[in-house]
């Protein structure tokens, strides 16, 4: 049996080796290595297949969310609301902008944030929102674009997780997660769902104003060269990045399948243990399963997450410590917020190998290790 990784890019690449070598030595040879033509070819390619009128490629997912939320002309003070569970990209970047980060709950089935505790946490100085599609499951967007459209607020959608997903709305309209809100942003960090070779990100709207001022934001506050109209940063994705995931970007749609397969398999084996809660698939996406997240109920779960290592399986707590705990906000004198559906997922969650590779083998070693400890 091959090594099992939490994510296994090699052998990923192995299959695509010839078309990368070849896409990566021809930058070399170009030595067009800042905005060679890959990176506007990649810009065009990302925009027809998510159906969105502007992507603005940067340098990763975290500078994806700042550069967005400085495009908005949000001020210090103003306050974006996020959930605590959820990778702390999204919300050190409101903390970064010195914006106040309000957390909000998620849902307990869907991991994402919940439109209750939305509506909740919303006062006059809200300005933004920040659903993550956590795992690869989008939230549940319908509601949260009534919510924000109700208080003319602005949506960024975290998307890091879930590209290439597609999101159902009750009248049957099919829009890409990330495509919906105000701003989408993306991550293509190498393990993510579509991921370079490096570091990588890339932000979407519609909006041709907005699109305008992300550019310039992300190029220094430049209108024309040397003429610098905003307060901006330096946030660029690499001609050799662009190259890659020209490639990749071509495959994403098989590395989705690949992944739901691995989860199907998953599911079967785990179905109907009363200690295991399997990831719920709500019925307005379709997963694309970023991570494979259980649950579990009267299982050490720390005991598994060793247990597993000594066979082999790697297995990963996403995440350990919510938002709302992390001591990086003690100097921001945030209100105490009781979470109590995050805290408990926090307890309880543990994510499994998944990636574009798992084989059968590989997947009912790992299951039946997993049922091995959870009943004995
Ligand atoms: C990975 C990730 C990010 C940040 O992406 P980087 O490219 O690593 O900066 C942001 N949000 C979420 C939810 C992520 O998973």
């Amino acid at each position: 049996m091959r090594a099992i990784q939490m994510v296994d890019l090699k052998t990923q690449y192995q299959k695509i080796k010839t078309e990368i070598d070849t896409a990566v030595i021809d930058v070399l040879e170009s030595s067009a290595f800042i905005n060679g033509k890959p990176v506007q070819q990649f810009a065009e390619n990302l925009s027809e297949y998510l159906d969105v009128k502007h992507v603005i490629p940067c340098a990763n997912g975290t500078d994806a969310l700042q550069i967005a939320m400085m495009a908005l002309g949000l001020q210090p003070g103003d306050e974006v609301i996020t959930p605590s569970f959820t990778y702390i990209a999204t919300t050190e970047v409101v903390a970064l902008l010195r914006l106040k980060p309000v957390f909000v709950e998620v849902d307990a089935k869907t991991f994402c944030m919940g439109s209750e505790s939305l509506r909740k946490a919303i006062t006059p100085k809200t300005k933004a929102i920040v659903p993550v599609h956590l795992y690869g499951q989008a939230a549940n967007m319908e509601a949260i674009m009534e919510i924000a459209n109700e208080h003319n607020l602005a949506v960024i959608e975290d998307n890091a997780q879930a590209i290439g997903s597609d999101y159902i709305f009750k009248d049957g309209t099919k829009k890409k997660t990330g495509t919906i809100g105000t701003i989408g942003t993306t991550s293509f960090f190498p393990s993510k769902n579509l991921g370079g070779y490096g570091d990588g990100g890339a932000i979407f709207t519609n909006d041709d104003a907005l699109a305008a001022q992300m550019k310039m934001v992300a190029n220094h506050g430049q209108s024309k060269r040397y003429y610098h109209d905003v307060v901006g940063c330096n946030s660029r994705l690499d001609t050799v990045q662009a190259a890659i995931l020209n490639i990749k970007l071509r495959e994403l749609d098989n590395y989705i399948a690949a992944r739901r397969k691995a989860a199907d398999y998953y599911d079967a084996a785990f179905a109907n243990n009363p200690k295991i809660t399997t990831p719920y698939r709500a019925p307005y996406t379709n997963h694309v399963f970023h991570q494979y997240t259980l649950v579990l109920e009267g299982v050490n779960r720390d005991g598994l997450n060793e247990y597993l290592a000594l066979k082999q399986i790697p297995s990963m707590i996403y995440y350990p410590v919510p938002g709302h705990k992390q001591k990086m906000f003690d100097s921001f004198n945030l209100p105490d917020v009781e979470l109590a559906t995050t805290d408990w997922l926090t307890e309880r969650v543990i994510s499994l190998p998944i990636h574009t590779e798992l084989d059968e083998e590989q997947l009912s070693y790992i299951t039946s290790s997993v049922l091995e400890y959870i009943n004995q």
